[in-house]
């Protein structure tokens, strides 16, 4: 009767795998076939982890985590798939079955890339989703303060899982409690404890991650090229990260937050921003104060629109240490007594990340963003202070639309002692403060291109007072205006250095060399992957070097960057170094325009 029953069951299961193989295209079919071939006991296959556009399902699956809206909408193109693990053999499965099948894969994990590559894409060939939501363990081990965290966890369920065990330990990564562990670390990670203990990445002790291959590889297998790549290089470009063990660090029983509000229609307000700008660095690195700018409320009496900025802060220690800390290095806000609120560390994490006063840390177990939009946003590190006439011409450029946000984050302490190339993330010394700018609406596509123009315009105005050569700016804040890997199989390292430079400067091209040692075919692509050297650069010692001028925009600067492309395509083992580069790097930097004279340089001796 049991072996009956059994048999029965699986007569039912055979025939709804069936069902739902014979609705689908090739693509998905021969993906779940082959899934159903990899994956063995004790967790097999099962088609109820696989979600087609035309299952009931797809949609709110594929919206569940997704956090800029611009990519949920009809025109962007979709997966033809979204696969769910249910442990790490089915990521290696999917791994296997992606590139023998030779199908794009993404990887998500929180779902809050600002542009929306864990899930959408604009490379145009169909693609599956691997969505890391299911594998969300925290194991913590006080004893010895780390933590192995899978991938699909969100940051917030870390930090709560950590306040439940210990009051006295924490972990330095972001302030949104919705980003998901998996591609957050990857980029950096930072919040309001980073000028006491660097990023989320730069307390990483250990990770589990799947290679090209399949195999699960973890520090020591991977060897330091590889862990330092993966700890800031970017989500999405060297394997699929299933767990990071993360060193805890010690934070004290009572925690001080405050947020002070300034109105620009307030005497001596841009005075004020002026001197933030001149201390949030230099204070002391238990305390972290950043400038939300928010567009103002229209006071009864006057018409006039008018900026807010939100003086929010965490500091590391009770008030009284805070309120003295403030008269010797910041009085010019007036921080009083009553400003100051004393908290635990995670009713601090939950106070920061913008939950109404008094919300209860069981929040965070909800892995819900508090806010979802249309968005677009840019950012800037800033290593001289702006000046006051700028800023007034900034407030202008600001008070020309109802819906943004602009932050700036301090930066100091901890994030100048770290070398730039300690990590891939190099904005370290000599960083006074993080700008990010974001332009929000609700409206989908009917006021996108106003936004997108506003923004753009904000980020060249911005241009003069902000990091030159490169202009930095943070990946985990990706921006495609910096540009993007068009086929992803080609010629991918020259264009991709237009924006790999801004986002990690002279550690762009070790990323580069570790990409083509570890995953050469570029099989973990999207938009903004770091991309291998062209094959016939890595194959041999062809060149010396390869040099690359920055395209920044002008048809000179294209078509310098044109022929270039051209030559090395046409380049033989063997070529001479000086006929393929006649003029040498010297002529591209004489004949660039100012601003546009950053050039990469390949160390391309690579086996
Ligand atoms: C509202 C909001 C607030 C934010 N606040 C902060 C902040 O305080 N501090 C900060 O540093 N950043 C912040 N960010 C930026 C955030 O760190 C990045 O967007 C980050 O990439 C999100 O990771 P995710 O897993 O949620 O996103 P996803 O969209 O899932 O992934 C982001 C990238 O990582 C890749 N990826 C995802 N999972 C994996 C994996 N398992 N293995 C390998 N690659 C993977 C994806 O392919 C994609 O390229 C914020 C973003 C938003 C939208």
């Amino acid at each position: 009767m049991v072996t009956s029953l059994a048999t029965f069951l699986f007569i039912i299961s055979l025939s709804i795998s069936s069902l739902s193989l014979t609705r689908s295209n090739p693509l998905q079919s021969n993906f779940m076939q082959c899934l159903s071939k990899q994956i063995n006991r004790p967790n097999p296959f099962s088609s109820s982890s696989c979600f087609t556009p035309d299952n009931s399902s797809f949609a709110s699956i594929l919206n569940s985590t997704a956090n800029n809206l611009r990519y949920l909408l009809p025109s962007v193109e979709k997966p033809q798939l979204i696969y769910m693990p249910l442990d790490e053999s089915h990521v290696q499965a999917a791994v296997v079955c992606a590139k023998g099948l030779g199908i794009q894969l993404r990887v998500r994990s929180g779902g809050h890339d600002y542009e929306g590559v864990s899930f959408a894409s604009e490379l145009g060939d169909p693609f599956v989703v691997l969505d890391m939501s299911k594998l969300r363990s925290v194991i913590l081990d006080i004893d010895d303060e780390t933590a192995w965290v899978e991938a699909g966890a969100t940051i917030g369920e870390l930090y709560y899982r950590i306040s439940r065990q210990s009051p006295t330990h924490g972990f330095p990564a972001g302030l949104c409690t919705s980003l998901g562990v998996g591609g957050h670390i990857t980029g950096g990670a930072y919040g309001p404890m980073m000028r006491k203990y660097g990023l989320g990445a730069d307390n990483v002790v250990d990770v589990r991650v799947v290679d090209p291959n399949g195999n699960i590889l973890d520090r020591q297998s991977m060897g330091e090229d590889l862990f330092w790549a993966l700890r800031g290089g970017g989500g999405g470009s060297f394997g699929i990260i299933l767990a990071w063990k993360l060193k805890l660090v010690a934070v004290p029983e009572t925690v001080t937050t405050f947020t002070v509000a300034k109105s620009s229609l307030e005497a001596g307000f841009t005075e004020l921003v002026y001197r933030w700008q001149q201390v949030a660095d230099k204070l002391d690195e238990n305390l972290f104060i950043r400038v939300e700018f928010l567009p103002g409320t229209t006071s009864n009496s006057t018409t006039q629109k008018s900026l807010q900025a939100l003086f929010n802060a965490m500091f590391l220690g009770d008030a009284n240490q805070l309120l003295q800390v403030m008269r010797r290095s910041f009085p010019e806000l007036g921080l009083q007594q009553k400003d100051c609120n004393q908290m635990s560390w995670i009713e601090a994490v939950v106070y920061i990340a913008g939950y109404p006063t008094g919300t209860s840390p069981d929040v965070l177990l909800q892995g819900k963003p508090l806010f979802r939009n249309y968005f677009k946003a840019k950012s800037d590190f800033v290593r001289q202070p702006i000046p006051q006439p700028a800023l007034y011409g900034l407030w202008n450029k600001l008070l020309e639309t109802d819906s943004f946000v602009m932050i700036w984050n301090p930066y100091g302490g901890m994030m100048s002692q770290i070398p730039e190339d300690r990590t891939p993330f190099p904005h370290r010394k000599g960083t006074m403060y993080k700008i990010q700018y974001v332009a929000t609406w609700q409206d989908g596509e009917a006021s996108e291109a106003q936004h997108m123009a506003w923004i753009r315009d904000l980020y060249a105005y911005m241009e003069p007072y902000v990091s030159q050569s490169p202009r930095e700016a943070y990946v985990n804040y990706r921006d495609l205006d910096l540009g993007m890997n068009k086929d992803g199989q080609t010629r991918g390292a020259p264009e991709a250095s237009a924006w790999g430079i801004n986002y990690f400067k002279n550690n762009f091209e070790r990323l580069v060399r570790i990409k083509s040692k570890f995953d050469p075919e570029n099989f973990f692509r999207h938009e903004q992957s770091i991309p291998p050297l062209p094959s016939s650069t890595r194959k041999g010692k062809v060149f010396e070097m390869m040099k690359q001028t920055l395209i920044k925009g002008g048809e000179e600067q294209e078509k310098a960057t044109k022929e270039l492309l051209e030559k090395l395509d046409g380049a033989e083992q063997g070529d001479d170094q000086e006929e393929i580069f006649p003029n040498g790097m010297q002529a591209f930097q004489e004949d660039s325009k100012p601003g546009y004279q950053s050039f990469v340089m390949y160390d391309a001796s690579i086996e």
